[in-house]
């Protein structure tokens, strides 16, 4: 916790209440206006962005170059985000008239920018550390063994994404086609259970090199922000696809993410202790203390309210999963993503998936519309939100991670 963290900090900014990005917040984000070609930095203030580079143009606060604030967030946080940060707030907070000299304060209205990807992303993980997820997939897709496998309270289980289809909120989702089983054997074409999964990632913000690991008391360190996930997926594809190797084509068409990247500093007083562990994770995992994000989730779908849970009862947490996967020695660059695995909370109305919801398309749900789903029809939007907020103390919001689905293409 510092300064940037406290709950009677005012900006000299009109910034609504109800608003994702007091000035507590500050997340880092990508975007452009008008024809702009490339995207540049910013930091999001209510409905407002803070244009780093026309702040940097007037001197007010001054980066090594350009380059660092143009196509994506990787060399900001590789030369540090938290001071960049720790700047901002002085700069927008009131009394202060600093930005007085730039254009227009520095400012570019959000209704007038569209939001990218904030990172090149170079490697994408996907963790699978609900306890209630794992145990309900294994009791659908395999029902006569137990639900968890043996390995799974040991290990931070996670399969290697394609970094290449991350997309930005807002990206459209296009229906996969791939191989479907059925009773005579597999066909090939549109994906028919196609599915969400609520998720919260992280990018990492300090990198290793090649044979280094990281403690995981240190590993908080190295995550620059957290966004909201939707890692999209076919589930007909998966279910013939993944034994004996894992997910492949049916997770690989697309993983969408929220645009502003919030920072583990915002975050700092919303890390509570994670639940217990049993058995007593080895002592590379051994985090003292553990700390899980205080971070409540939303689904909707068209517009209705299909589940809500908290990010907090993960069971493995993120500093667990980012020194589990350096822990072989594997170089961790800026920018890698980390996907938390599909978050799902012990009720019905907490499971963070269709899968689930519709207990693998046995039990239709009903949304707002009259209709019912078991999974995604061409057409559906779905539209994640979080956020963290402790009693009457400023929200600290994600923003949203949308998609809508598109019909599949021809092939
Ligand atoms: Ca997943």
């Amino acid at each position: 916790m510092n300064a940037t963290n406290d709950p009677g900090l005012r900006s000299w900014l009109a910034v609504d209440d109800s608003s994702d990005f007091p000035i507590q917040n500050l997340p880092f984000g990508m975007f452009t206006t008008g024809d702009d070609q490339e995207p540049r930095a910013g930091v999001a203030i209510g409905n407002q962005i803070v244009d780093l580079l026309a702040v940097h143009r007037s001197g007010v606060m001054s980066f090594p170059s350009e380059a660092m604030l143009r196509g994506s967030l990787n060399s900001l946080f590789a030369f540090g985000a938290e001071p960049v940060r720790r700047r901002v707030s002085e700069l927008l907070t009131a009394g202060n008239k600093e930005l007085s000299r730039v254009p227009n304060r520095g400012m570019v209205g959000m209704a007038a920018a569209e939001l990218h990807m904030p990172f090149t992303v170079g490697d994408y993980v996907d963790f699978y550390s609900s306890e209630q997820h794992a145990t309900n997939v294994g009791r659908m897709f395999r029902p006569d063994d137990p639900p968890l496998l043996p390995n799974w309270r040991h290990v931070p289980i996670a399969y290697h994404g394609r970094a290449s289809t991350v997309v930005v909120s807002g990206s459209p989702v296009t229906r996969p086609n791939g191989q479907r089983p059925g009773p005579d054997g597999p066909t090939f074409g549109p994906s028919r259970k196609l599915d969400i999964e609520l998720e919260v990632g992280f990018f990492t913000g300090k990198p290793t090199a090649l044979g280094q690991t990281i403690a995981v008391d240190d590993a908080l360190d190295h995550i620059g922000g957290v966004v909201l996930v939707n890692d999209w997926s076919a589930r007909d594809i998966q279910a013939w696809e993944y034994r004996p190797l894992g997910p492949f084509l049916g997770k690989s068409f697309a993983t969408s993410t929220s645009p502003w990247v919030v920072t583990t500093q915002a975050l700092a007083p919303f890390m509570v202790e994670a639940t217990a562990q049993e058995p007593e994770p080895l002592p590379y995992l051994n985090a003292k203390p553990n700390l899980a994000l205080d971070l409540t989730l939303q689904v909707e779908l068209n517009g209705s309210l299909i589940t809500g849970t908290s990010f907090r009862d993960m069971y493995w947490t993120m500093a667990q999963q980012l020194a589990h996967a350096a822990s072989n020695g594997t170089a961790i660059r800026v920018g890698d993503l980390y996907a938390s695995g599909t978050v799902s909370g012990p009720e019905r109305n907490q499971f963070g998936s269709l899968l689930e919801l519709s207990w693998n398309g046995s039990e239709p749900i009903e949304i707002g519309d009259g209709t019912q789903r078991t999974f995604l029809e061409d057409g559906d939007t779905v539209r994640i939100t979080g956020w963290c907020q402790s009693d009457h103390g400023p929200k600290i919001g994600f923003g949203e991670c949308v998609g809508t689905v598109v019909p599949a293409v021809d092939y």
